[in-house]
């Protein structure tokens, strides 16, 4: 049978028609940028999570989740992946700094909404581990009011999360980038250890895991290197739900050249459906749902 692909999309591959399509709102509309905060005071409401530093956020559905979702894209992240779609979220400076209060204040308006989807929050990225305080503080705020969340991450700065922020995930859509610590380190510039990590601390907690593979050929579809990604979703203990095998594509090529950064695929084309079945089998062999 063939290879059935949902159409989903990470944070880093999001297809901006299919996203307009799906899209009801977002930008930065409705948040009050924090004034008279100088560096000092902005550097200590970050640690505590009184404030966060957001990109962007919309209101989706079918695309970082289950349900309506709102997505928050927080500004800054640690890697550099060949195939980001989103460089304009490297830097966490360049995101716009939002009161916590706001954020929860947001959510508990769209409460009904997730109630009556199934749907939730989801913190995206940059790197939404970047800023565990206020993701955290909002997850705890979004549990006392019976929200699901839905953490979406590459899992690089485990480090930065206690069990107890996890145990406010109810959902992790994990990026594993690539299933050896070579190809990692090509693909991302970062070690892939703390994925496989952060990955094993969500089973052991009861969470459930999305993950997600980034499909580049001649980057990430080496036979070898699928098998370890699967291999790695096996030691999730029956964590993983399903794996998103998500074909790259050229939709954030304009980024990297309005951002003068030089852009490493410039010439890379997506997955054939050939290649995307043989992967999908592969994941299939280990016993794993392929979306
Ligand atoms: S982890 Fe960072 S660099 Fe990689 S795709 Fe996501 S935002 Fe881009």
């Amino acid at each position: 049978m063939a290879a059935v692909f949902r159409t989903t999309t990470p944070h880093m591959l999001r297809d901006s028609q299919q996203l307009g399509s799906r899209t009801l709102m977002g930008g930065l509309s409705g948040f009050e940028s924090p004034v008279g905060m100088d560096r000092r005071d902005r550097l200590d409401a970050l640690r505590t999570g009184d404030i966060g530093f957001v990109h962007s956020w919309d209101i989706n559905t079918s695309v970082d989740g289950p349900g309506t979702r709102m997505t928050v894209f927080m500004s800054g992240c640690p890697l550099r992946c060949q195939y980001c779609q989103n460089p304009d979220t490297w830097r966490m400076r360049d995101g716009s700094p939002v009161y916590l209060d706001a954020m929860v204040a947001k959510v508990e308006r769209y409460k009904d909404l997730f109630a009556s989807t199934g749907g939730g929050i989801t913190f995206s990225g940059g790197e939404s581990m970047m800023q565990p305080a206020f993701v955290s503080r909002v997850f705890r705020a979004a549990k006392e009011m019976g929200v699901h969340t839905c953490l979406d991450t590459s899992g690089f700065l485990n480090q930065n999360y206690t069990d107890e922020m996890i145990d406010d995930i109810d959902l992790c859509l994990l990026d594993v980038k690539s299933g050896d610590e070579e190809t990692y380190r090509k693909v991302t510039g970062g070690t892939l250890a703390p994925t496989i990590t952060f990955g094993k601390r969500l089973a052991a907690r009861g969470k459930k895991i999305w993950v997600r593979f980034v499909l580049v050929p001649g980057l990430t579809d080496s036979v070898e290197n699928v098998e370890r990604v699967a291999r790695i979703c096996e030691e999730f203990d029956g964590a993983v739900e399903h794996v998103d095998v998500l074909g790259f594509h050229q939709l954030g090529r304009p980024k990297w050249h309005q951002l003068r950064i030089p852009y490493p695929l410039e010439d890379c084309k997506g997955p054939s459906k050939e290649l995307r079945e043989r992967v999908a089998a592969q994941f299939r062999d280990h016993g794993l749902v392929v979306y």
